[in-house]
């Protein structure tokens, strides 16, 4: 077993199933990624098996390819189109439904969703993604009480990101690839030519509680600087950087910069970017009653600041052109954010540049407005 004044500890491969177990025995819904229509998906998960063992992906601007690996790894994809932001911030989700009863009627909200889930994979850029939402819903003057009860009930098994996407620039955003902060385990997977194992440590009590459960022991040096080799060769094959010196500035002093319509000639308006985005978190409410009249609901669902009701107020739409629109969404990300909440609101997970059908590269275009 783990010697308990060492902070790093080795979980070998076949003692990697004990982890899932233990926490299922703990009551944990076990949520990890998997495989579903070619992409890695999070999704509900029984066994090692559900997990994508020996498929990578290969990602680019507008391009993402999922393909088999050399190696049996666990972890070895980057990030798909999914977020965790879909288990902690449904896409739909009903906020109440009221029932007439004769003239009178009665209001039930959603119970509370106390279910305990524990996330497996979870990247250092997804867990500052999470930072940012339970700032955005937990931290200002109107709690989002749904998000809370979620959040607070979630287990985290981080995985040091090893195989950074040629979409990624988490390492230039300061929020990757080793996890820092918000996990209650971290790991990181590596193969060598005779052996495959996991460097584990804790984050949190419930984390060191059950890694005193783990059959695991100490880490050897070797063992920690492989551990730390990987991160920095990640660090290294990351495929894009952003430069985020003076960027909420550089951006209010460059409101009609001709780039702006350069971008949105090519964009189609089309929403991916925010829908995949961890952190984009802004909903649309709408209320709904049945053909009798007996009953209302009211819904919220994912909204994008690309949709042109999205800033419908009375007498029309504010942002009519894709210009405002996407400018929009950049300078909320690298301005207006860090004015509303202390950070900028980019992780550098790329999924954006991705899953953008025109293959728009928010890196790109900050460096042209940079350089304009
Ligand atoms: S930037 Fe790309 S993904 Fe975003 S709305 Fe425009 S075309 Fe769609
Ligand atoms: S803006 Fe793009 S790169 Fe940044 S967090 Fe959102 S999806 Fe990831």
């Amino acid at each position: 077993m783990k010697d308990k004044n060492s902070n790093i500890a080795v979980l070998e491969l076949k003692s990697f199933p004990v982890l899932l177990e233990l926490l299922s025995q703990k009551g944990y819904d076990l949520y990890g990624p998997t495989i579903d229509n070619d992409s890695i998906v999070y999704d509900q998960i029984h066994t090692v098996e559900n997990l994508p063992i020996g498929w990578k992906d290969r990602q680019d601007a507008g391009s993402y390819r999922l393909e088999k690996s050399n190696k049996e790894t666990l972890f070895g994809y980057t990030v798909g189109s999914h977020s965790w932001k879909k288990l902690l911030h449904p896409a739909n989700e009903r906020l109440w439904k009221a029932t007439a009863d004769g003239d009178r009627f009665s209001i039930k909200t959603p119970e509370e969703d106390s279910g305990k889930r524990a996330f497996i994979g979870v990247r250092s850029c997804e867990l500052q993604a999470m930072a940012i939402h339970d700032k955005v819903f937990t931290m200002g003057p109107y709690v989002d009480t749904l998000y809370q009860y979620r959040r607070k009930n979630v287990f985290i098994v981080a995985v040091n990101c090893t195989q950074p996407g040629g979409t990624c620039f988490c390492a230039s955003m300061k929020t990757g690839p080793k996890a820092q902060s918000g996990f209650d385990l971290a790991l990181t997977e590596i193969i060598e030519s005779d052996r495959h194992y996991f460097t584990i440590e804790a984050g949190s009590k419930s984390g060191t509680k059950i890694l005193s459960k783990l059959p695991t022991r100490e880490a050897n040096q070797a063992e920690m600087e492989a551990a730390d080799k990987a991160m920095e060769h990640s660090a290294e094959k990351m495929g894009r950087t952003l430069n985020t010196e003076g960027i909420k500035d550089l951006l209010y002093n460059n409101f009609d910069n001709s780039h702006w319509e350069q971008i949105a000639e090519r964009c189609l308006t089309c929403g991916n970017c925010t829908m995949v985005c961890p952190t984009c978190f802004c909903v649309n409410v709408e209320d709904t009653t049945d053909l009798t009249g007996q009953q209302a609901e009211r819904w919220s669902s994912w909204d994008s600041c690309f949709t042109k009701d999205f800033s419908y107020i009375h007498g029309g739409s504010i942002r009519t052109s894709a210009t405002s629109r996407y400018r929009q969404w950049m300078m909320h990300k690298l301005s207006y954010w860090v004015d509303q909440f202390g950070t900028l609101g980019c992780v550098g997970c790329g999924r954006c540049i991705t899953w953008c059908p025109a293959k728009i590269d928010i890196t790109e275009e900050a460096e042209i407005i940079r350089k304009k």
